[in-house]
């Protein structure tokens, strides 16, 4: 068989044949290209839009995703609660077009279109938009084959999904019986934090207002100094209080200067932390290595992180332990399971990022993912209110220190749009306008 005949029976009946026989039709691969015209009968999307409510204290953004079947539709967390309106106009003005008549089967392939679609890519803005519509994606084909998520992504590696819970008062006191209260209820991992008073501490309030040398600024004092000294003292108070075998975190919240978060993490480490976390901002990523020398206090980073080049090297240089990523930040599911797999061969474990502000959707999202990732670490919880999950039927359970999936297809939660309307998101303090505020005292603007 000569080559010409080789590559007539290689080609036969493809758009191949006529390129590399010398014709002049141009490479067409069956499949993706050709669905850019559907043909009658296939699943398509008919609708993407952001749906913004506020149930709790929070304002929440979840993008819906419709298909052409009769009530196949998915949900996705695009909680970016600080610019939330900026994030529905990019899903409703920009996303919703892009996306109409394609098939939704297609996730990667419709995450890299999405992610290419501005050109200029990444911010949290665009990428909490994109990641709306992924997740809403993955509920769908879940829905589609009859499963909860966790089946589409390997399986369960446990049976349920440990969390960590808050503790924090303005007293050691305080903390001590906040810590024991919630290990009643079965919690075995709890991050402490503690106020002071005039010191709006991270995770704890006490506020107060930055002192007479920044009497022309308006916002809340933090004393870098008074914090980092409380620190140790709370920990050696609760170590005696609470005993060993409660694993207890702390989160700097990225406030110190980079050669005293380390200091702190080395004083802690006799403490042995389950994990420090935020001990640097990202910006400052170039001091993990300085801080890995000192100590081995394990690290938590990355719920700022936006852009793969912030975790890669963190990941890769085996400088921090757990990551933790706002997944709507990141890229939704999608970006979520390959930054799991880059961690899992470098032994950092995952610890997605789970306060409030991160939509029921959201939590249930990272149930599935944390249910089948070997690698998983510890997942950041919040109770939500019964409020909450009336609007958001499914919400995961949490019960004795662990977070519980339904059995549903996909990813088991719904939203009541007619109850969710009731909850309008307001542009008006506190939760919003508290960030920006934080000032030392001689009026010099601080982390958040
Ligand atoms: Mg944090």
């Amino acid at each position: 068989m000569n080559r010409r005949h080789f590559l007539n029976r290689l080609t036969k009946g493809t758009a191949l044949a006529g390129l590399v026989c010398g014709g002049p039709r141009l490479l067409e691969p069956p499949g993706l290209a050709a669905e850019s015209s559907p043909p009658a009968g296939r699943l398509k999307i008919t609708k993407v839009k952001a749906i913004l409510t506020s149930p709790g204290r929070i304002r929440l953004c979840v993008v819906k995703v419709e298909t052409s079947e009769p009530g196949l539709y998915g949900l996705g967390c695009a909680t970016f609660t600080q610019r939330i309106r900026t994030v529905a106009t990019a899903v409703d003005q920009y996303l919703a077009p892009f996306l109409a008549g394609k098939n939704p089967d297609h996730i990667e392939d419709l995450w890299q279109s999405m992610y290419q679609s501005s050109y200029w890519r990444n911010g949290p803005v665009l990428m909490n938009a994109l990641s709306g519509v992924d997740a809403a994606l993955w509920d769908i084909k879940a829905k589609r084959a009859g499963l909860p998520l966790y089946q589409l992504l390997g399986g369960k590696c446990r049976t349920a999904v440990p969390i960590y819970r808050h503790a924090s008062g303005n007293s050691l006191e305080a903390v001590a019986d906040s810590v024991l209260k919630i290990m009643a209820e079965g919690c075995r991992h709890i991050r402490v934090q503690l106020g002071l008073r005039g010191n709006s501490n991270y995770g704890a309030g006490g506020g107060g207002s930055p002192s007479p040398g920044s009497d022309h600024f308006q916002g809340d004092l933090f004393d870098p100094g008074a914090y980092r000294r409380s620190v140790p003292k709370l920990f050696d108070y609760l170590r005696q209080k609470v005993g060993d075998e409660v694993q207890l975190l702390h989160d700097i919240h990225e406030r110190l200067a980079p050669i005293d978060a380390i200091g702190l993490a080395k004083e802690l480490e006799r403490y042995r932390l389950f994990f420090l976390e935020d001990p640097l901002a990202p910006e400052d990523a170039g001091y993990f290595k300085l801080l890995r020398q000192q100590c081995a206090t394990p690290i938590a980073m990355g719920e700022l992180f936006n852009n793969p080049n912030e975790w890669l090297e963190l990941v890769s240089g085996r400088l921090i332990d757990f990551i933790r990523c706002h997944l709507s930040q990141v890229g939704g599911v999608s970006a979520a399971r390959k930054i799991a797999a880059l961690c899992d061969f470098f032994r950092v474990r995952t610890a997605w990022h789970g306060p409030g502000d991160t939509s029921p959707v959201g939590h249930a999202a990272q149930v599935h993912l944390n249910l089948a990732t070997w690698n998983f670490g510890i997942q950041e919880c919040t109770l939500f209110n019964d409020t909450v999950k009336e609007v958001f039927p499914g919400t995961p359970e949490v019960k004795n220190g662990l977070m519980l999936c339904n059995e549903q297809p996909g990813l088991g939660i719904d939203l009541d749009e007619k109850l969710a309307a009731k909850f309008p998101v307001k542009d008006e303090p506190p939760f919003d306008l508290q960030w920006g505020r934080l000032r030392g005292w001689d009026g010099t603007i601080q982390r958040p």
